[in-house]
């Protein structure tokens, strides 16, 4: 698999973060995990095939996570690169996706869900779910302390790589031993120290989840901007003697 963050960033805006989104290709294909409003020209930023974007992971619905879905599917619908696109796109999300995104399509009759492809829309529910997200590329979720239906997601793909993608989450060993042992752990890290809440993690909690989990690599990412100037790399080493990687727009990894 490769993995290239489109959006290491929160909801506040910011100049070199970007709201979440991050492009995984696949053995079975391409996705998107989450998709903020940045994510469709981030994509084509960063020259990704986003015409023959496959699946598209929605894992809760701050809009800091999904608000690029309908402005994506916009743009899809009428972009000249997918009019002769035929094969389908399959968007999978948590509980009240297909609320959100009717809502949306209702308020001005756009019809996002009627593309020259077919969309195939799949809502995952709170807990424990198991499924194919493409062929050969399965997937696993676990709901996350942070909204009711927030979801941490696993994939694993035919070469046996795997990623956990925790989104947003407070602290929970649950999640860690969700991600036992993964090839690459992407965890939320909004805070260096003193949260302001127990639905996101700081730097602490993140350790102590990856001195759990022992993934392969641990990427730290939906880093807010209390995190500018602190050296996220070498603060994480002294509470972890495995591989941190500070997420940034643009970061490329093979996993
Ligand atoms: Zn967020
Ligand atoms: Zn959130």
């Amino acid at each position: 698999m490769k993995l290239v963050v489109l959006g290491s960033g929160t909801s506040v805006p910011h100049p070199q973060r970007a709201s979440a989104a991050f492009w995984l290709d696949t053995a079975a294909g391409s996705m998107l995990l989450d998709c903020s409003a940045d994510a469709a020209h981030r994509m084509a930023e960063e020259s990704l095939d986003w015409p023959s974007l496959d699946a598209v992971w929605i894992s809760h619905l701050h809009l800091d996570h999904c608000g690029g879905l309908a402005s994506l599917l916009f743009g899809l619908k009428w972009a000249p690169q997918t009019q002769s696109r035929r094969k389908p796109l399959k968007i999978f999300g948590c509980e009240g996706i297909k609320k959100l995104l009717r809502a949306i399509d209702d308020s001005n009759d756009y019809g996002l869900l009627e593309q020259p492809f077919p969309i195939e829309l799949h809502e995952i529910s709170a807990g424990k779910a198991l499924f194919e997200m493409l062929s050969g590329l399965q997937a696993q979720t676990l709901s996350t302390p942070h909204t009711r239906e927030s979801l941490a997601i696993l994939l694993t793909d035919s070469d046996e790589a795997s990623v956990v993608y925790s989104s947003d989450t407070g602290y929970s060993e649950e999640l860690a031993w969700f991600a036992r042992e993964v090839s690459l752990l992407i965890l939320e890290c909004s805070f260096w120290r003193n949260k302001p809440t127990s639905k996101h993690l700081e730097l602490e909690d993140a350790m102590r989840i990856a001195r759990l989990a022992e993934p392969r690599r641990l990427l730290l990412t939906h880093l807010y901007p209390e995190w500018e100037g602190v050296h996220l790399e070498g603060k994480a080493k002294e509470l972890w003697s495995g591989t941190t990687i500070e997420a940034c727009d643009g970061l490329r990894l093979e996993i």
